[in-house]
């Protein structure tokens, strides 16, 4: 039978947003003493704003934008979503031939006839495609049409509100290895990371990177504490199913990951890590 404790952590979570999938992982959470965070959607709103925008000649600034808008129509990523709203011409989807999502580079994708990739620099030029330098914070979206370099976008992203309290707060329940790991751009990383006081990140990853660092970050642990990871669900369903646990963030949360992740943050905010961690401890003392 389940010690009536775990009833009243579980359903104290739920009533505060936070969906316990069983009682266990209260087990797990109070002996968690590293936190691996995803940047995207997770530390950030992961809704972000067009800032500027370059074509490169012959394209122009709408031309390039609408592309992008059709290359992203089906991604959930967002990327995607900001482009798509910053477009302001009218897509017609036959247009749209091929739609292939890179986790973690971009998409590829055909369109009219022509190969059109959007994504990081480094995916385009993978495909020996020079992208122009963007060096400011930003993150730069680039994008290629018919195999010509067309230009890129700089869109932005905010930290959420509570974000840095929620790091402070975990720090001072004594949870003292904080990581944070992004797909996006040392600049960006490092800035975000400066500002929430997160000494120890990892920039420019791919998903399965994701899941290397952590594999490494568990196996080099010299103490009996636990491991979580906390992501938004865009492309980390593999390394939340990694953790000891695995949290996401039910707002933006693709199916994906609420089925690979053990809790289910439904209000969004890192702060309720804390709230969730307290309510497993309390949890402890009923069950024992
Ligand atoms: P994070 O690790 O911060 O959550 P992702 O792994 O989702 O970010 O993406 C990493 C980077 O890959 C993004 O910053 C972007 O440059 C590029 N990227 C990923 N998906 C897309 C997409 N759908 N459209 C354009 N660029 C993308
Ligand atoms: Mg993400």
């Amino acid at each position: 039978s389940i010690p009536l404790g775990f009833f009243g952590g579980i359903g104290g979570a739920s009533k505060k947003g936070i969906l316990v999938k069983g009682g266990n992982y209260l087990e797990v959470l109070k002996e968690v003493d590293t936190i691996i965070f995803d940047k995207t959607g997770t530390l950030t709103q992961g809704v972000f704003k067009v800032e500027e925008i370059v074509a490169v000649e012959p394209f122009a600034q709408e031309e390039i934008l609408e592309t992008m808008a059709m290359a992203e129509y089906y991604s959930n990523h967002p990327i995607a979503e900001c482009i798509r709203n910053a477009n302001r011409r009218v897509i017609d989807e036959k247009l749209i031939e091929e739609q292939y999502e890179i986790p973690g580079e971009g998409i590829r994708s055909i369109i009219t006839g022509q190969e059109v990739l959007v994504g990081k620099k480094e995916f385009l030029e993978k495909e020996k495609i020079r992208p122009l330098e963007y060096t400011k914070p930003g993150t730069v979206v680039h994008i290629s049409i018919g195999k010509k370099y067309a230009g890129y976008v700089v869109i932005k992203d905010q930290i959420k509100e509570d974000a840095a309290e929620a790091i402070r707060r975990i720090r001072e329940i004594g949870i003292n290895r904080i990581v944070m790991l992004t797909g996006d751009r040392e600049a960006i990383a490092g800035q975000i990371a400066k500002e929430l006081q997160i000494d120890e990140y990892y920039a420019n990853l791919m998903p399965e990177d994701k899941v290397t660092i952590t594999e490494k970050i568990m196996e080099e642990k010299t103490s009996k504490g636990k491991t979580m990871v906390v992501g938004d669900g865009i492309n980390d369903a593999p390394v939340l199913a990694r953790a000891d646990i695995g949290i996401s963030m039910g707002g933006l949360g693709s199916d994906a990951a609420i089925e690979a992740s053990d809790v289910v943050i439904m209000t969004d905010k890192p702060s309720s890590i804390v709230t969730a961690y307290k309510i497993a401890q309390k949890t402890h003392r009923i069950v024992w």
